[in-house]
């Protein structure tokens, strides 16, 4: 049996009392202990410690990545450094990175938040679980050994790469649980096919545990039938403390907040208000009890909504919707929005190509040329002009009509995009000024 953890099935009200004393104690240590906020609170004229309710929290100004960076690397903890045990940092594909520090209690949390995934996966001692996030700065990697070792399975600490080792690995060790990002899990599936494998026969996979990046729910519905096993998704980001703020149960419909440990809202990105449950917006959060590195009301830049009602897997806890995508993976084409995800969502009804694809964008004289280049399924005739004109001509169609945009689609070969071991790239943007 599972290890369980009480909270996860308390009543809600419960949890908000946890929740409200949680955001005010937080709200009073970031203004008592990190200058930032003492600044930026005073500015807008907001107290901590008059928060009576979530509303009041409402007032409270946000912290945005850009704050982070600006006082980066520690000008954001809350507690000496002589009480910060680990930190890790966010890739830093923009130039500064963030830190995200930990205290003994904070690695505790953590540990127990991402081992939900492992509860809702029903893992015990008999399970053996493949991480296969990296290891290092990243907290993927960290992250799901944490939990994983917290659940009582068996780990094997593999880290990302070696691709056909990995695959021996699930083969040799009878890995029941799977742990890295979706494309990467995509990438061992179809590297264990190549060497004549056949999962479901040769794998004793049941569930694998995969985020970092979103995914659609096809590429989903391929990796499961590939890999014969139960895939849950996984939210977190280095900010406000890695994987595990909300994981998928096995209903799949929408990744539970732990919400004892975070407070989540949804807002307007382009006007701050903060939304109803059930629209889409811009995921805010604010820790309740992280000692190093709290943050009140940080702006995740991620796009979800909260799914309102109950879920009949009997955890309390509030779910948030699988991600659009992030604020800055929109694409702005030609003035409308697009997001990858919903390219996928076209790409589905298709069944001549795979779940590989990449988006490259360009500009011909004052013009975005937007090229979606997607790979066949290995049997599809790529070497008829009439075949793939047709094919082509039929996706840029569809595409059209559900985005509202033109999109050039370019068919090319079987595993000819790259391969990432982390997460994947999707968007090569070629436009001047941009990179
Ligand atoms: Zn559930």
């Amino acid at each position: 049996m599972s290890r369980q953890i009480p909270i996860m099935t308390a009543p809600h009200e419960q949890i908000e009392q946890i929740q409200l004393e949680g955001i005010k104690q937080t709200a009073v240590r970031c203004y008592e202990n990190i200058p930032f906020y003492r600044k930026s609170f005073d500015d807008a004229g907001f107290d901590p410690r008059s928060i009576e309710s979530f509303d009041d929290l409402a007032r409270a100004p946000f912290v945005t990545k850009q704050d982070l960076r600006d006082n980066a690397p520690y000008g954001m903890l809350a507690v000496p450094l002589s009480e910060v045990r680990e930190v890790h940092m966010s890739s830093g594909t923009t130039g500064v990175a963030t830190l995200g520090a930990y205290t003994s209690h904070d690695i505790e949390i953590w540990r127990e938040c991402f081992g939900r995934g492992l509860v809702f996966a029903n893992a015990d001692e008999n399970d053996v679980c493949q991480i296969c996030y990296g290891y290092g700065l990243f907290t993927g990697g960290l992250g799901a050994h944490y939990g994983s070792m917290w659940s009582g399975a068996t780990v094997i600490p593999i880290s990302a790469g070696n691709t056909e080792r990995q695959v021996r690995t699930l083969r040799d060790l009878g890995t029941t649980i799977l742990e890295c990002t979706p494309s990467y899990a995509m990438h061992i599936a179809d590297t264990a096919i190549e060497m004549g494998l056949d999962p479901a026969r040769d794998f004793h996979l049941r569930a694998g545990i995969h985020g970092a990046e979103p995914f659609s729910d096809a590429f989903r519905a391929d990796l499961e039938r590939k890999l014969d096993y139960k895939v849950l998704d996984i939210y977190g980001l280095t900010e406000t403390m890695g994987p595990g703020v909300a994981v998928e149960c096995m209903e799949q419909d929408g990744l539970h907040l732990a919400e004892d440990h975070f407070y989540a809202e949804i807002i307007n990105p382009a006007t701050g208000e903060v939304l109803p449950d059930g629209e889409w917006g811009e995921l805010v959060i604010t820790t309740t009890d992280r000692e190093a590195s709290p943050v009140v009301r940080y702006r995740t830049r991620d796009i979800t909504r909260i799914i309102p009602g109950e879920c009949p897997c009997g955890c309390t806890h509030r779910r948030i919707d699988r991600l659009h995508g992030r604020t800055d993976d929109m694409l702005i084409i030609r003035g409308v929005n697009v997001f990858p995800s919903q390219i996928e969502d076209v790409m589905k009804h298709f069944d001549e190509v795979s779940s590989w694809y990449q988006i490259e964008l360009d500009t011909r004289g004052s013009l975005d040329v937007v090229t979606l280049k997607v790979e066949t399924n290995p049997n599809f005739p790529l070497d008829s002009i009439g075949a793939v004109e047709g094919l082509q001509g039929k996706i840029q169609s569809a595409l059209k009509t559900a985005l509202s945009v033109g999109i050039k689609v370019k068919l090319v070969e079987p595993k000819s995009i790259p391969r990432s071991e982390g997460k994947a790239k999707r968007v090569i943007d070629l436009r001047k000024g941009i990179n």
